[in-house]
């Protein structure tokens, strides 16, 4: 059985917190899915994030897990609980702080001030979680998803076509700086040349890093479903949170707009996912 990491950033639990029993119980969880995906997996490891994240993150044989994810529907005292997806306190500051200092205290942690990025997670998390039941699917949704990532060793697969693209920018680096100091060829046109090989090869790279990243987030959302088929309602109903969340958002302040588009899909993240409106398509479209 998998040890319980609880020294993270020196503050340890005794075995009979709550904190710890909910770390072991997703530890748990986790491991059942691995198994389901390989008999013969390896274990696999949690860790906890103090941090106001959303979500857990997997790298190697380790799931990075934030406190608010261990957090259930029911711990939340009835007064914080929100009335509403536009429930008018989400815009207010003082709640939101409140909010993290009731979770905070119940999970034994020191409190923390918020920073802008805290807030919209905490406003997105207080969505998410007025659901009892479908909250808890989608989290069964996001740990099936980062197992996948390392059941298929996303992490440590850095594609030979990277490799031999940023090989290549090199040589045509060093080509150039050949021609100058040896030829006669006039400075200007071979460093600009060159500029624009580099330019053209770093666009190629991140292109092609994009359409990866957007692979292996796909490959770990269909894989999900494999390894725990109940969880679909889950991964529909977050998506769908984010987008209801992120259309509201753009009502509220500029930066938002910018962020989110109009039918709610996050700008920021199909940097390296696909869109929400595509997830939760192929979600519902899975066989
Ligand atoms: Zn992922």
């Amino acid at each position: 059985m998998a040890a319980v990491n609880l020294n993270f950033n020196q503050f340890s639990y005794d075995s009979s917190s709550i904190i710890f029993q909910r770390l072991s119980d997703v530890e748990k969880k986790i491991n059942e899915i691995a198994k389901r995906l390989d008999r013969k997996a390896p274990p696999v490891f949690t860790l906890l994030n103090r941090n106001i994240a959303g979500v857990p993150s997997a790298g190697g044989s380790c799931v990075k897990i934030p406190y608010l994810f261990l957090i259930k529907t029911e711990d939340i005292p009835d007064k914080l609980k929100i009335k509403g997806i536009d429930d008018p306190r989400l815009q207010s500051d003082s709640y939101l702080q409140e909010v993290a200092h009731s979770t905070q205290e119940f999970m034994g942690l020191p409190k923390s001030s918020l920073n802008f990025i805290d807030k919209e997670t905490l406003r997105v998390f207080l969505k998410y979680i007025s659901d009892p039941v479908l909250s808890e699917k989608a989290k069964e949704f996001v740990l099936s998803h980062e197992v996948s990532h390392i059941h298929h060793e996303h992490s440590s697969k850095h594609p030979t076509f990277v490799k031999s693209l940023g090989f290549a920018s090199v040589l045509i680096i060093a080509a150039s700086l050949t021609a100058i100091l040896g030829f006669s060829v006039p400075f200007f046109i071979v460093f600009a040349s060159a500029a624009a090989a580099f330019v053209t090869t770093i666009a190629l790279i991140k292109i092609y890093e994009r359409s990866q990243s957007h692979a292996r987030e796909k490959e770990a959302d269909l894989t999900a479903l494999k390894a725990s088929p109940q969880s679909r309602e889950g991964g529909i109903y977050l998506f769908e949170t984010f987008q209801k969340h992120q259309q509201q958002a753009r009502k509220n302040n500029f930066l938002s707009k910018l962020i989110y588009s109009p039918s709610g899909n996050n700008r920021l993240l199909t940097l390296t996912h696909p869109t929400e409106s595509d997830r939760i398509r192929y979600l519902k479209n899975a066989k």
